[in-house]
Order: C-alpha cells, then sequence, then structure tokens
C-alpha cells in the first residue's frame, strides 16, 4: 500500500510507514460518515429485501410462508422508515 501522507510504498502488512511514521492501519478518513446510518439501518433495509427474496422463492410450493414473508417485508419496511427518520432527527439535533 501507498502512504496517505507522504505516498512512499509500504508492504501491505505495515502498520506504520516506513518513511514519515503515518498510521497505516488507522482508520481511512472521510468513511465514518458514510457509516452514520449504523447497522440497525442497514439490518432494516436487509429485511425487506430477504423478504421480497423468499416471497418470490416460495411463492410457487408454499404460498402462506410466501404471504408472511412479504408481511416480513411490509413490516421491514415500515420500521426501516422510522429509524431512518428517527435516527435524522436525533443526528440534527
Ligand atoms: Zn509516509
Amino acid at each position: 500500500m501507498f502512504c496517505p501522507k507522504c505516498g512512499k510504498e509500504n508492504v501491505d502488512t505495515a502498520e506504520f510507514c516506513s518513511s514519515c511514521g503515518e498510521n497505516l492501519k488507522g482508520k481511512p478518513t472521510g468513511v465514518s460518515q458514510e457509516t452514520a446510518v449504523g447497522p440497525i439501518g442497514i439490518l432494516f433495509f436487509c429485511i425487506p429485501l430477504v423478504g421480497a427474496i423468499m416471497y418470490f422463492v416460495w411463492k410457487e410450493d408454499k404460498p402462506e410462508k410466501a404471504k408472511r414473508a412479504c408481511h416480513l417485508a411490509l413490516w421491514g419496511v415500515g420500521v426501516g422508515i422510522v429509524i431512518q427518520i428517527l435516527s435524522t432527527i436525533i443526528q440534527h439535533m
């Protein structure tokens, strides 16, 4: 990898830059803001996705299960929207 500070090439396993001593294992700047939604937001984004997939997988063989998966997906969308709104409000407080 290349040092983000001075640009010198270091081995990928290096923890610190051999030239300027920059911490290469540290969190890259700018990425932390994108993950501000948090794992809960991602989880409730995945539930409707999984529910939709299960619905299409089961709708032929197991219509009852498919219906339940569909309900789960709708429920996940609703909860996900509420969580997104709440987290947005909290962030702007
Ligand atoms: Zn460096």
